[in-house]
């Protein structure tokens, strides 16, 4: 499924910005602000793809291969 996403704020559509690799384990990193229970998992690294909304800056991130 790859449909167009379109922003939860202003329902423009979003753009990809790309893949990005986050640190997932301990309570530090950009991940855990994020995705509070991912922390969870065991460390590793976690690649999320990420959209921003050229309207209003609202970003959003999703799992890769949805
Ligand atoms: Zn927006």
């Amino acid at each position: 499924m790859n449909a167009e996403i379109t922003c939860t704020h202003c329902s423009t559509a979003l753009e990809l910005v790309g893949e990005e690799d986050f640190r997932t384990g301990g309570a530090a990193g950009i991940a855990a602000m994020f995705l509070g229970n991912f922390n969870q998992l065991s460390e590793g690294i976690l690649a999320l793809q990420m959209y921003r909304c050229p309207q209003c800056g609202h970003v959003e991130f999703f799992l890769p291969g949805r």
